[in-house]
């Protein structure tokens, strides 16, 4: 019987990750319509797969992807796991470079570029905090990234259980909040 117990534990354990889901995610800003964002279920897949793997760590990695000819028009197609050289803690995350640049420059030739960051608030709300902001304004000046309006990306909470994706878009050195679209 308790082997029994212990082995149906253990299956559990091992089960294999099911996908964390198969839709799209969409955002856009109501109060002036200009804003679009469009989450792929592949990049939502990886920042799940991360978030459950990074246990009660913050993980995070980069945004690749298109725009729109008006440029506030988002197509989130991948998000990457973290880089090399990356650091993290409870309540904080430093993302490496290793391999990026190597990485947007093979996306590049496919028509792909860097749109922002991402990263997990493990068992709680996806808020970005006041440093999340400042690190988003940081990138949106540093002309290495050629992002003027980086997007930030949150999922916060439990991924096995409740789970939510936040974005933010800094726009003109402000942060948008998007909203999700129904
Ligand atoms: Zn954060």
């Amino acid at each position: 019987m308790l082997i029994a117990r212990l082995f149906s534990f253990f299956k559990r354990k091992m089960a294999p990750l099911s996908a964390a889901t198969s839709n799209p995610c969409e955002f856009s800003d109501n109060r002036d319509g200009g804003i679009s964002v469009w989450v792929s279920p592949a990049a939502i897949d990886v920042m799940w797969h991360n978030a459950v793997k990074s246990r009660r760590y913050e993980t995070g990695g980069i945004l690749i992807g298109s725009y729109g000819a008006d440029g506030l028009d988002i197509d989130v197609v991948e998000a990457t796991p973290k880089p090399k050289g990356s650091l993290s803690g409870w309540l904080w995350f430093q993302r490496g470079k290793t391999g990026l640049s190597e990485l947007l420059e093979d996306r590049w030739r496919l028509g792909l570029h860097y749109l922002g960051e991402w990263h997990y608030h493990p068992s709680a709300a996806p808020t970005p905090s006041g440093p999340d902001i400042e690190a988003m304004q940081k990138i949106a000046g540093d002309d290495a990234y050629r992002c003027r309006n980086p997007l930030l990306i949150i999922l916060g909470g439990s991924p096995r259980k409740n789970w939510s994706l936040s974005a933010t878009l800094i726009r003109d050195g402000f942060a948008v909040r998007l909203n999700p679209k129904d």
